[in-house]
């Protein structure tokens, strides 16, 4: 009895928990293929001024998977990092970004965007990793001083003077550095003087709560007093309603992002100039809400 349940685990799982196995493991197996198979798309949204003109995108990835349609990072990023496909995925990213930017160079009313893109510890720590920048900046010919790259406080636990001194080198092309979902990792206020930053931007969730808790209230504030102090833009994560706009604009943000200014959509969908009362058809229908 015991040794054929030995054999047979699944046995020890309720069905709909075997499925999730399965499912994930089958998604994986696909996800080692999403590259070659031309499966990996870019989305941009819209980042506004404070007066809401656009003055940039962010690069945010999807997966159009055949089957299933189309798959959110939620879903594929964590799992591209455990199979160390993240730092393939993630300099496919950045080029074809890079080749955004060579695009839009050529065309007055897109030749001021910038392209931020999402860089992933796994891949910043890359031993080649500013070499590889470098190269995807020469060849696609794009304008380094429209690119910013986001890292994540996780990435500034390990090894500290090293990420320092690889900063410095890939700031000298021009390029910005953006610290990504600021407040909700390891903030120490001793190393944002020492990192060669160029923005911050506040994570959704004090965005999002900030005029109904005064404590989120306090820390988007507070953020925003810290980047001017330091001479850094501030972004504004998660932005969905007028009321927060206007909170913000107030508090000295020098940039935005959020459903309000426009969901995430592909390039052909983005829409140019201002965004105020724009709102509602950036790509609206593009999709669906992200979860909480
Ligand atoms: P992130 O870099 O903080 O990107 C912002 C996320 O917030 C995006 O989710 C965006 O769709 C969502 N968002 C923006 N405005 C609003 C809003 O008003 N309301 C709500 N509810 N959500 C909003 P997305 O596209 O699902 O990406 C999730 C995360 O996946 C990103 O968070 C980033 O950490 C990661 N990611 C995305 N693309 C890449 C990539 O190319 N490389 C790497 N390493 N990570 C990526
Ligand atoms: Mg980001
Ligand atoms: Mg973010
Ligand atoms: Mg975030």
């Amino acid at each position: 009895e015991a040794k054929a349940a030995g054999r047979n685990t699944y046995r020890f799982f309720c069905p709909s928990m075997q499925e999730v196995l399965d499912q994930m493991a089958m998604l994986e197996n696909d996800l080692r293929h999403a590259l070659v198979r031309h499966e990996l798309r870019l989305h941009y949204q819209p980042i506004v001024r404070a007066d809401g003109s656009l003055s940039g995108v962010e690069a945010l990835m999807r997966w159009q998977h055949p089957q299933r349609g189309m798959v959110y990072p939620a879903e594929f990023i964590g799992q591209a990092e455990k199979a160390g496909l993240i730092v393939e995925f993630g300099q496919w990213a950045l080029t074809t970004a890079c080749e955004q930017l060579a695009a839009w160079a050529h065309d007055p009313q897109t030749a001021h965007l910038s392209i931020s893109v999402n860089v992933s510890a796994r891949q910043f720590r890359q031993p080649d990793f500013a070499q590889c920048v470098l190269e995807i900046l020469e060849r696609t010919g794009a304008d380094a001083h429209r690119l910013k790259l986001e890292l994540t406080e996780s990435m500034l636990l390990t090894d500290l003077d090293a990420l320092i001194a690889r900063m410095a080198m890939l700031k000298e092309t021009g390029l910005g550095f953006s610290l990504d979902d600021f407040g909700t990792g390891y903030s120490s206020l001793s190393y944002l003087k020492k990192l060669p930053l160029d923005q911050l931007k506040i994570d959704r969730s004090f965005v999002q709560d900030m005029l109904q808790t005064p404590h989120a209230g306090a820390i988007v504030q507070t953020i925003v007093s810290l980047a001017r102090g330091l001479g850094l833009d501030v972004v504004a994560e998660g932005v969905e309603t007028s009321e927060q706009w206007a909170a913000l604009r107030q508090l000295g943000c020098t940039g935005l992002q959020g459903y309000l200014f426009g969901k995430p959509a592909p390039v052909e969908q983005l829409r140019w100039g201002s965004l105020m009362g724009a709102h509602n058809s950036v790509a609206e229908q593009a999709e669906p809400a992200a979860p909480p």
